[in-house]
């Protein structure tokens, strides 16, 4: 008789596939990461496990996906807040950079970032900083399913002083982790207004001849708009086209402002879009055009971007917003509870180019699977569990996290990471940080 590695029965499974289906007293059963039965509990006690785990008052559903952040950034939380985007920038977050990034900053700030986002039921990210290797090393330190943007600029940092040596150091940390089952390299020009021409031209070329994934932060800001119509006499979007950046390798996160005819280009090109509506509320940047990209059939997931501009990598708050925020300007029928779910899983896989392997509970996926408990006095009576998800629970009623099949966090208690160590580190960079 078959053995299995770990059977869950959860009061609710959120399959998150095509139908939604929402399962009750349904069990999962787990071989090799992957998941191997789905299947009336009644029927799954009679078989074999090494681990059974009851979960009588909760969901399970595939893990999140943040879809665009910076997460050694957690590291600056708070340190400079209620400031204009360029200002923010210029005159507070790059200096910062400068002075402190390092390989040792961006591992200390990845790994607490981590921690934080497993604690908020993310399983993947899709990162975008400096010093490559150092997210990667905390990637595979933490067990999440990391995505790493390597960082592409024009203007020196602590981390490369051109375009050419951002490229460079991000291929060779792209050889060194090869084969890393865990860790996916991206290639991550920062913006218009930060990459040049040439050097947009280049990463298009490289992502299609290496089959690299891009990701880029693109009309965020009106500001952006008008500067690239100064300098360029054209719209980012257009300026991107004609580089050949935009293509369903594409990530482009946050998309803000957009005419009909920018949102069709995107459909058309197949380019993906991260959303992320707390940091575009934090920054003014304004209310990103959701419900009319999904309209037009364009792939959307959901990122927190990074804590300096959130405050918190807390998806699950931002999945509420989403929700709400496409309801102010558009019709309470909007943007459903069950269409931010998505969002925040399967579209998040699509864009990743996973979608066939994580971000719904079907057969032979990947076992990428988090626990919600629902018993809370918040988010009882239950009459939909998707509902009380995105509109009442928080993050802290997450209490199992899988990667691979691989518990990262059980009651809470996060298995791989040691949280006094956390919170040590965390308090001795503040200390420096606060010297500059
Ligand atoms: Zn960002």
């Amino acid at each position: 008789m078959t053995q299995f590695d770990q059977i869950i029965y959860p009061r609710w499974t959120l399959t998150i596939n095509a139908d939604n289906q929402v399962l009750e007293n349904h069990a999962v059963a787990i071989s090799d990461g992957k998941i191997a039965r789905i299947l009336p509990s009644e029927e799954a006690r009679c078989l074999n496990a090494n681990e059974k785990i009851e979960l009588a008052d909760h969901a399970l559903l595939p893990g999140f996906v943040n879809l665009h952040t910076h997460v050694a950034m957690t590291l600056l939380r708070g340190f400079a807040d209620d400031l204009p985007l360029m200002d923010w920038l210029n005159n507070h977050i790059w200096p910062v950079e400068k002075r402190w990034v390092s390989e040792a900053f961006v591992y200390d700030g990845t790994l607490l970032g981590m921690a934080e986002m497993l604690r908020g039921g993310v399983t993947t990210v899709n990162d975008m900083y400096y010093f490559p290797s150092a997210v990667a090393r905390a990637g595979i330190d933490a067990g999440m399913r990391t995505f790493v943007g390597c960082v592409i600029a024009e203007f020196p940092s602590a981390y490369a002083q051109n375009a050419h040596e951002y490229l460079d150091k991000g291929l060779r940390a792209r050889e060194q982790f090869e084969g890393e089952e865990n860790i996916m390299f991206v290639l991550a020009p920062h913006a218009p207004y930060t990459v040049s021409e040439e050097t947009f031209r280049k990463v298009a070329m490289l992502a299609e001849h290496e089959g690299m994934l891009v990701h880029c932060h693109i009309h965020e800001t009106r500001d952006e708009i008008a500067q690239s119509m100064k300098t360029v006499g054209m719209r980012p979007l257009a300026y991107l086209k004609k580089t050949g950046l935009l293509s369903p390798r594409l990530t482009a996160s946050h998309m803000v402002h957009l005419t009909d005819d920018e949102i069709a280009l995107v459909a058309q090109q197949g380019v993906s879009v991260s959303h992320n509506p707390r940091s575009n509320m934090k920054l003014s940047s304004g209310i990103a055009p959701v419900a009319a990209l999904l309209d037009a059939g364009v792939n959307i997931g959901i990122g927190t971007d990074g804590a300096a501009s959130n405050n918190s990598l807390d998806i699950l708050a931002d999945m509420r917003l989403a929700a709400l925020l496409a309801k102010v300007n558009g019709a309470p029928t909007a943007v459903s509870a069950t269409t931010v779910l998505r969002m925040a899983t399967v579209n998040g896989a699509k864009a990743l180019g996973v979608g066939d392997r994580i971000g719904s509970i079907e057969l032979g996926k990947q076992a990428d699977l988090i626990a919600i408990d629902l018993s809370a006095l918040e988010t009882i009576p239950l009459f939909d569990p998707i509902s009380q998800i995105v509109y009442s629970a928080n993050r802290e009623q997450v209490t199992h996290v899988w990667v691979n099949g691989e518990c990262l966090m059980k009651e809470r208690r996060l298995l791989k990471l040691d949280e006094q160590n956390l919170r040590e580190m965390a308090n001795a960079w503040q200390r420096k940080v606060i010297q500059s």
